[in-house]
């Protein structure tokens, strides 16, 4: 809807339906236009009639997917066998690398942890300002 004399638009007319924020415009628009509002009662009447179609368990699945689906507003995808793989063995190595982290140090060299902790921000601070200004 552009200006106040276009009726709301079938995506907005959805999002209405959906109770989904539009905008102010548009809602009071809708809210004053016999025309927005016949379209809106068609669109409630064409809902009251699907319900009254025997609809299988499958049909009733892929009806709601396909409603679910158009809500995201992306095509859904079911994350295949390898990624959840290759998920959990991302997950696998970090916990690794964190319990390793957090693993004792040796004892021939106690170190001091906040010295090393100094050290590490002093470092990622240099590198930072480095890839900020690399000529410097
Ligand atoms: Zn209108």
């Amino acid at each position: 809807m552009s200006n106040s004399t276009l009726h709301a638009t079938t995506a907005e007319l959805d999002r209405l339906r959906a109770g989904l924020p539009v905008d102010a415009r548009t809602g009071t628009h809708v809210d004053g236009c016999p025309l927005c509002q016949t379209a809106m009662g068609r669109w409630h009447q064409r809902a009251a009639a699907i319900r009254e179609v025997p609809l299988s368990a499958g049909q009733r699945n892929r009806l709601r997917a396909a409603r679910l689906q158009a809500l995201d507003g992306a095509p859904r995808q079911r994350p295949s066998r390898w990624r959840l793989v290759a998920a959990s063995a991302g997950v696998f190595g970090v916990a690794l690398a964190f319990g390793l982290w957090l693993a004792p140090q040796s004892t021939l060299a106690p170190m001091d942890a906040h010295a090393d902790i100094y050290t590490d921000s002093d470092f990622y601070l240099w590198l930072e300002n480095r890839e900020q200004n690399p000529g410097s």
